[in-house]
């Protein structure tokens, strides 16, 4: 099959709908502005940021179906910017309207034991992990994997939210209760020398691109700062890409997806996680590459060929959290770009904006 025989690529002026409004699906709106696109947000928060660049808002719940039926007649293909959307949701929606990426990288996406099971069964190697289902399960996980160990909910974790680590001598109780009992995966803290991501666009026809890695280093399980080059060697460079076009192949999927990876002393790669989306570790791509991830992830879902990743400069991302985005723009601004979300309660960690510095 070639471009030429799919249906149209969406027409100028065509609307792209989008679940949830955060600052992901502010930048989508934007990058599909440029290329000639409307945006229509559905998302049940007052205020979304992404509102403010969209021409139309939904404000309703994940699971009002009778606004989630006008939203599908309001929009010509559908995507999301947020991996807690119910599944059901889709279910709803897909029967309308072209959703991508579609339901199953969603679905697998959500839950940490079905997405480490999906991965391994792909032959990517993770880091020891045990289902915890209940209280009487800590114990015998506990055995099987030892200290240190990092306990954390199988559903709607974020920025290190639902996660508590565990060392010798802790009351494991007592941090399973602080997750509220949630059903819980534990796994063993691994060693990593870095962590990487791959940001990687794959197309209708199934056409992949991966952007040059970058290294990323979290603070208290939240992105701080993004550098690229990551300054691995080539060859782990090449295995996550390699392995960020088999997930990507086997979900079928469309769309930009990042898949984060701890990176070992000895060069091996444990793959942590996926988001079936655009990802704060690919906010530099726009000031680096000759194609961001934004525009990226509207062409795939437009149904236009991806554009070239080509990166044009050495670059540092780092995220603004809390009140640091009220410094004085002249200090941020003195030799990076800045991008501000439009969000209005600078609570402390977070993002509320992002900095991006070439190096060279
Ligand atoms: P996650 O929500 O799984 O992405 O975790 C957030 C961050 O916590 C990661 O980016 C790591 O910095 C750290 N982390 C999570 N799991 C592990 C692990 N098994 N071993 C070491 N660090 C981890």
């Amino acid at each position: 099959m070639t471009h030429a025989d799919l249906p149209q690529a969406l027409v100028t002026g065509g609307t792209i709908g989008i679940l949830g409004g955060g600052q992901l699906g502010r930048m989508l709106s934007v990058a599909a502005a440029r290329l000639g696109y409307r945006t229509h947000i559905y998302d049940p928060g007052a205020h979304p940021p992404a509102g403010q660049v969209a021409q139309d808002v939904t404000t309703a719940a994940f699971d009002d179906v009778a606004a989630l039926e006008r939203f599908a007649a309001m929009v010509d293909i559908i995507t999301y910017e947020f991996e807690n959307i119910p599944t059901r949701a889709l279910d709803l929606l897909q029967d309308r309207r072209p959703i991508n990426p579609g339901r199953q990288a969603l679905w697998v996406s959500q839950d940490r034991l079905v997405e480490k099971r999906f991965l391994r069964d792909l032959g990517l190697a993770t880091a020891p992990f045990v289902p915890v289902a209940s209280p009487e399960d800590l114990t015998a996980a506990l055995a099987q994997v030892g200290m240190p160990s990092i306990l954390k909910t199988r559903r709607f974790g974020y920025d290190g939210k639902g996660q508590a680590r565990l060392e010798t001598g802790d009351d494991y109780e007592a941090a399973h209760r602080s997750l509220g009992h949630a059903p819980c995966i534990l796994e063993a803290l691994v060693p990593f020398v870095c962590e990487v991501s791959v940001i990687i666009a794959r197309d209708h026809l199934g056409a992949s691109r991966c952007y040059d890695v970058p290294r990323n280093e979290h603070v208290n399980g939240i992105l701080r700062r993004s550098f690229v080059p990551a300054n691995v060697d080539a060859r782990v460079a090449d295995r996550s890409c390699r392995a960020a076009t088999a997930l990507a192949d086997a979900l079928d999927y469309v769309g930009v997806l990042a898949l984060e990876f701890f990176v070992l002393a000895d060069g091996s790669l444990l793959a942590n996680e996926f988001a079936p989306r655009v990802h704060n570790s690919g906010h530099w791509t726009p000031e680096a590459c000759a194609t961001g991830q934004f525009e990226q992830h509207v062409r795939a879902v437009a149904g236009w060929p991806l554009g070239d990743v080509t990166r044009f400069h050495d670059v540092e991302m780092a995220n603004l959290l809390g009140d640091e985005a009220l410094a004085a723009p002249e200090d941020l601004l003195e030799d990076a770009v800045l991008t501000l979300y439009g969000k209005r309660d600078a609570k402390p960690g977070r993002k509320m904006g992002h900095l991006v510095k070439r190096l060279s």
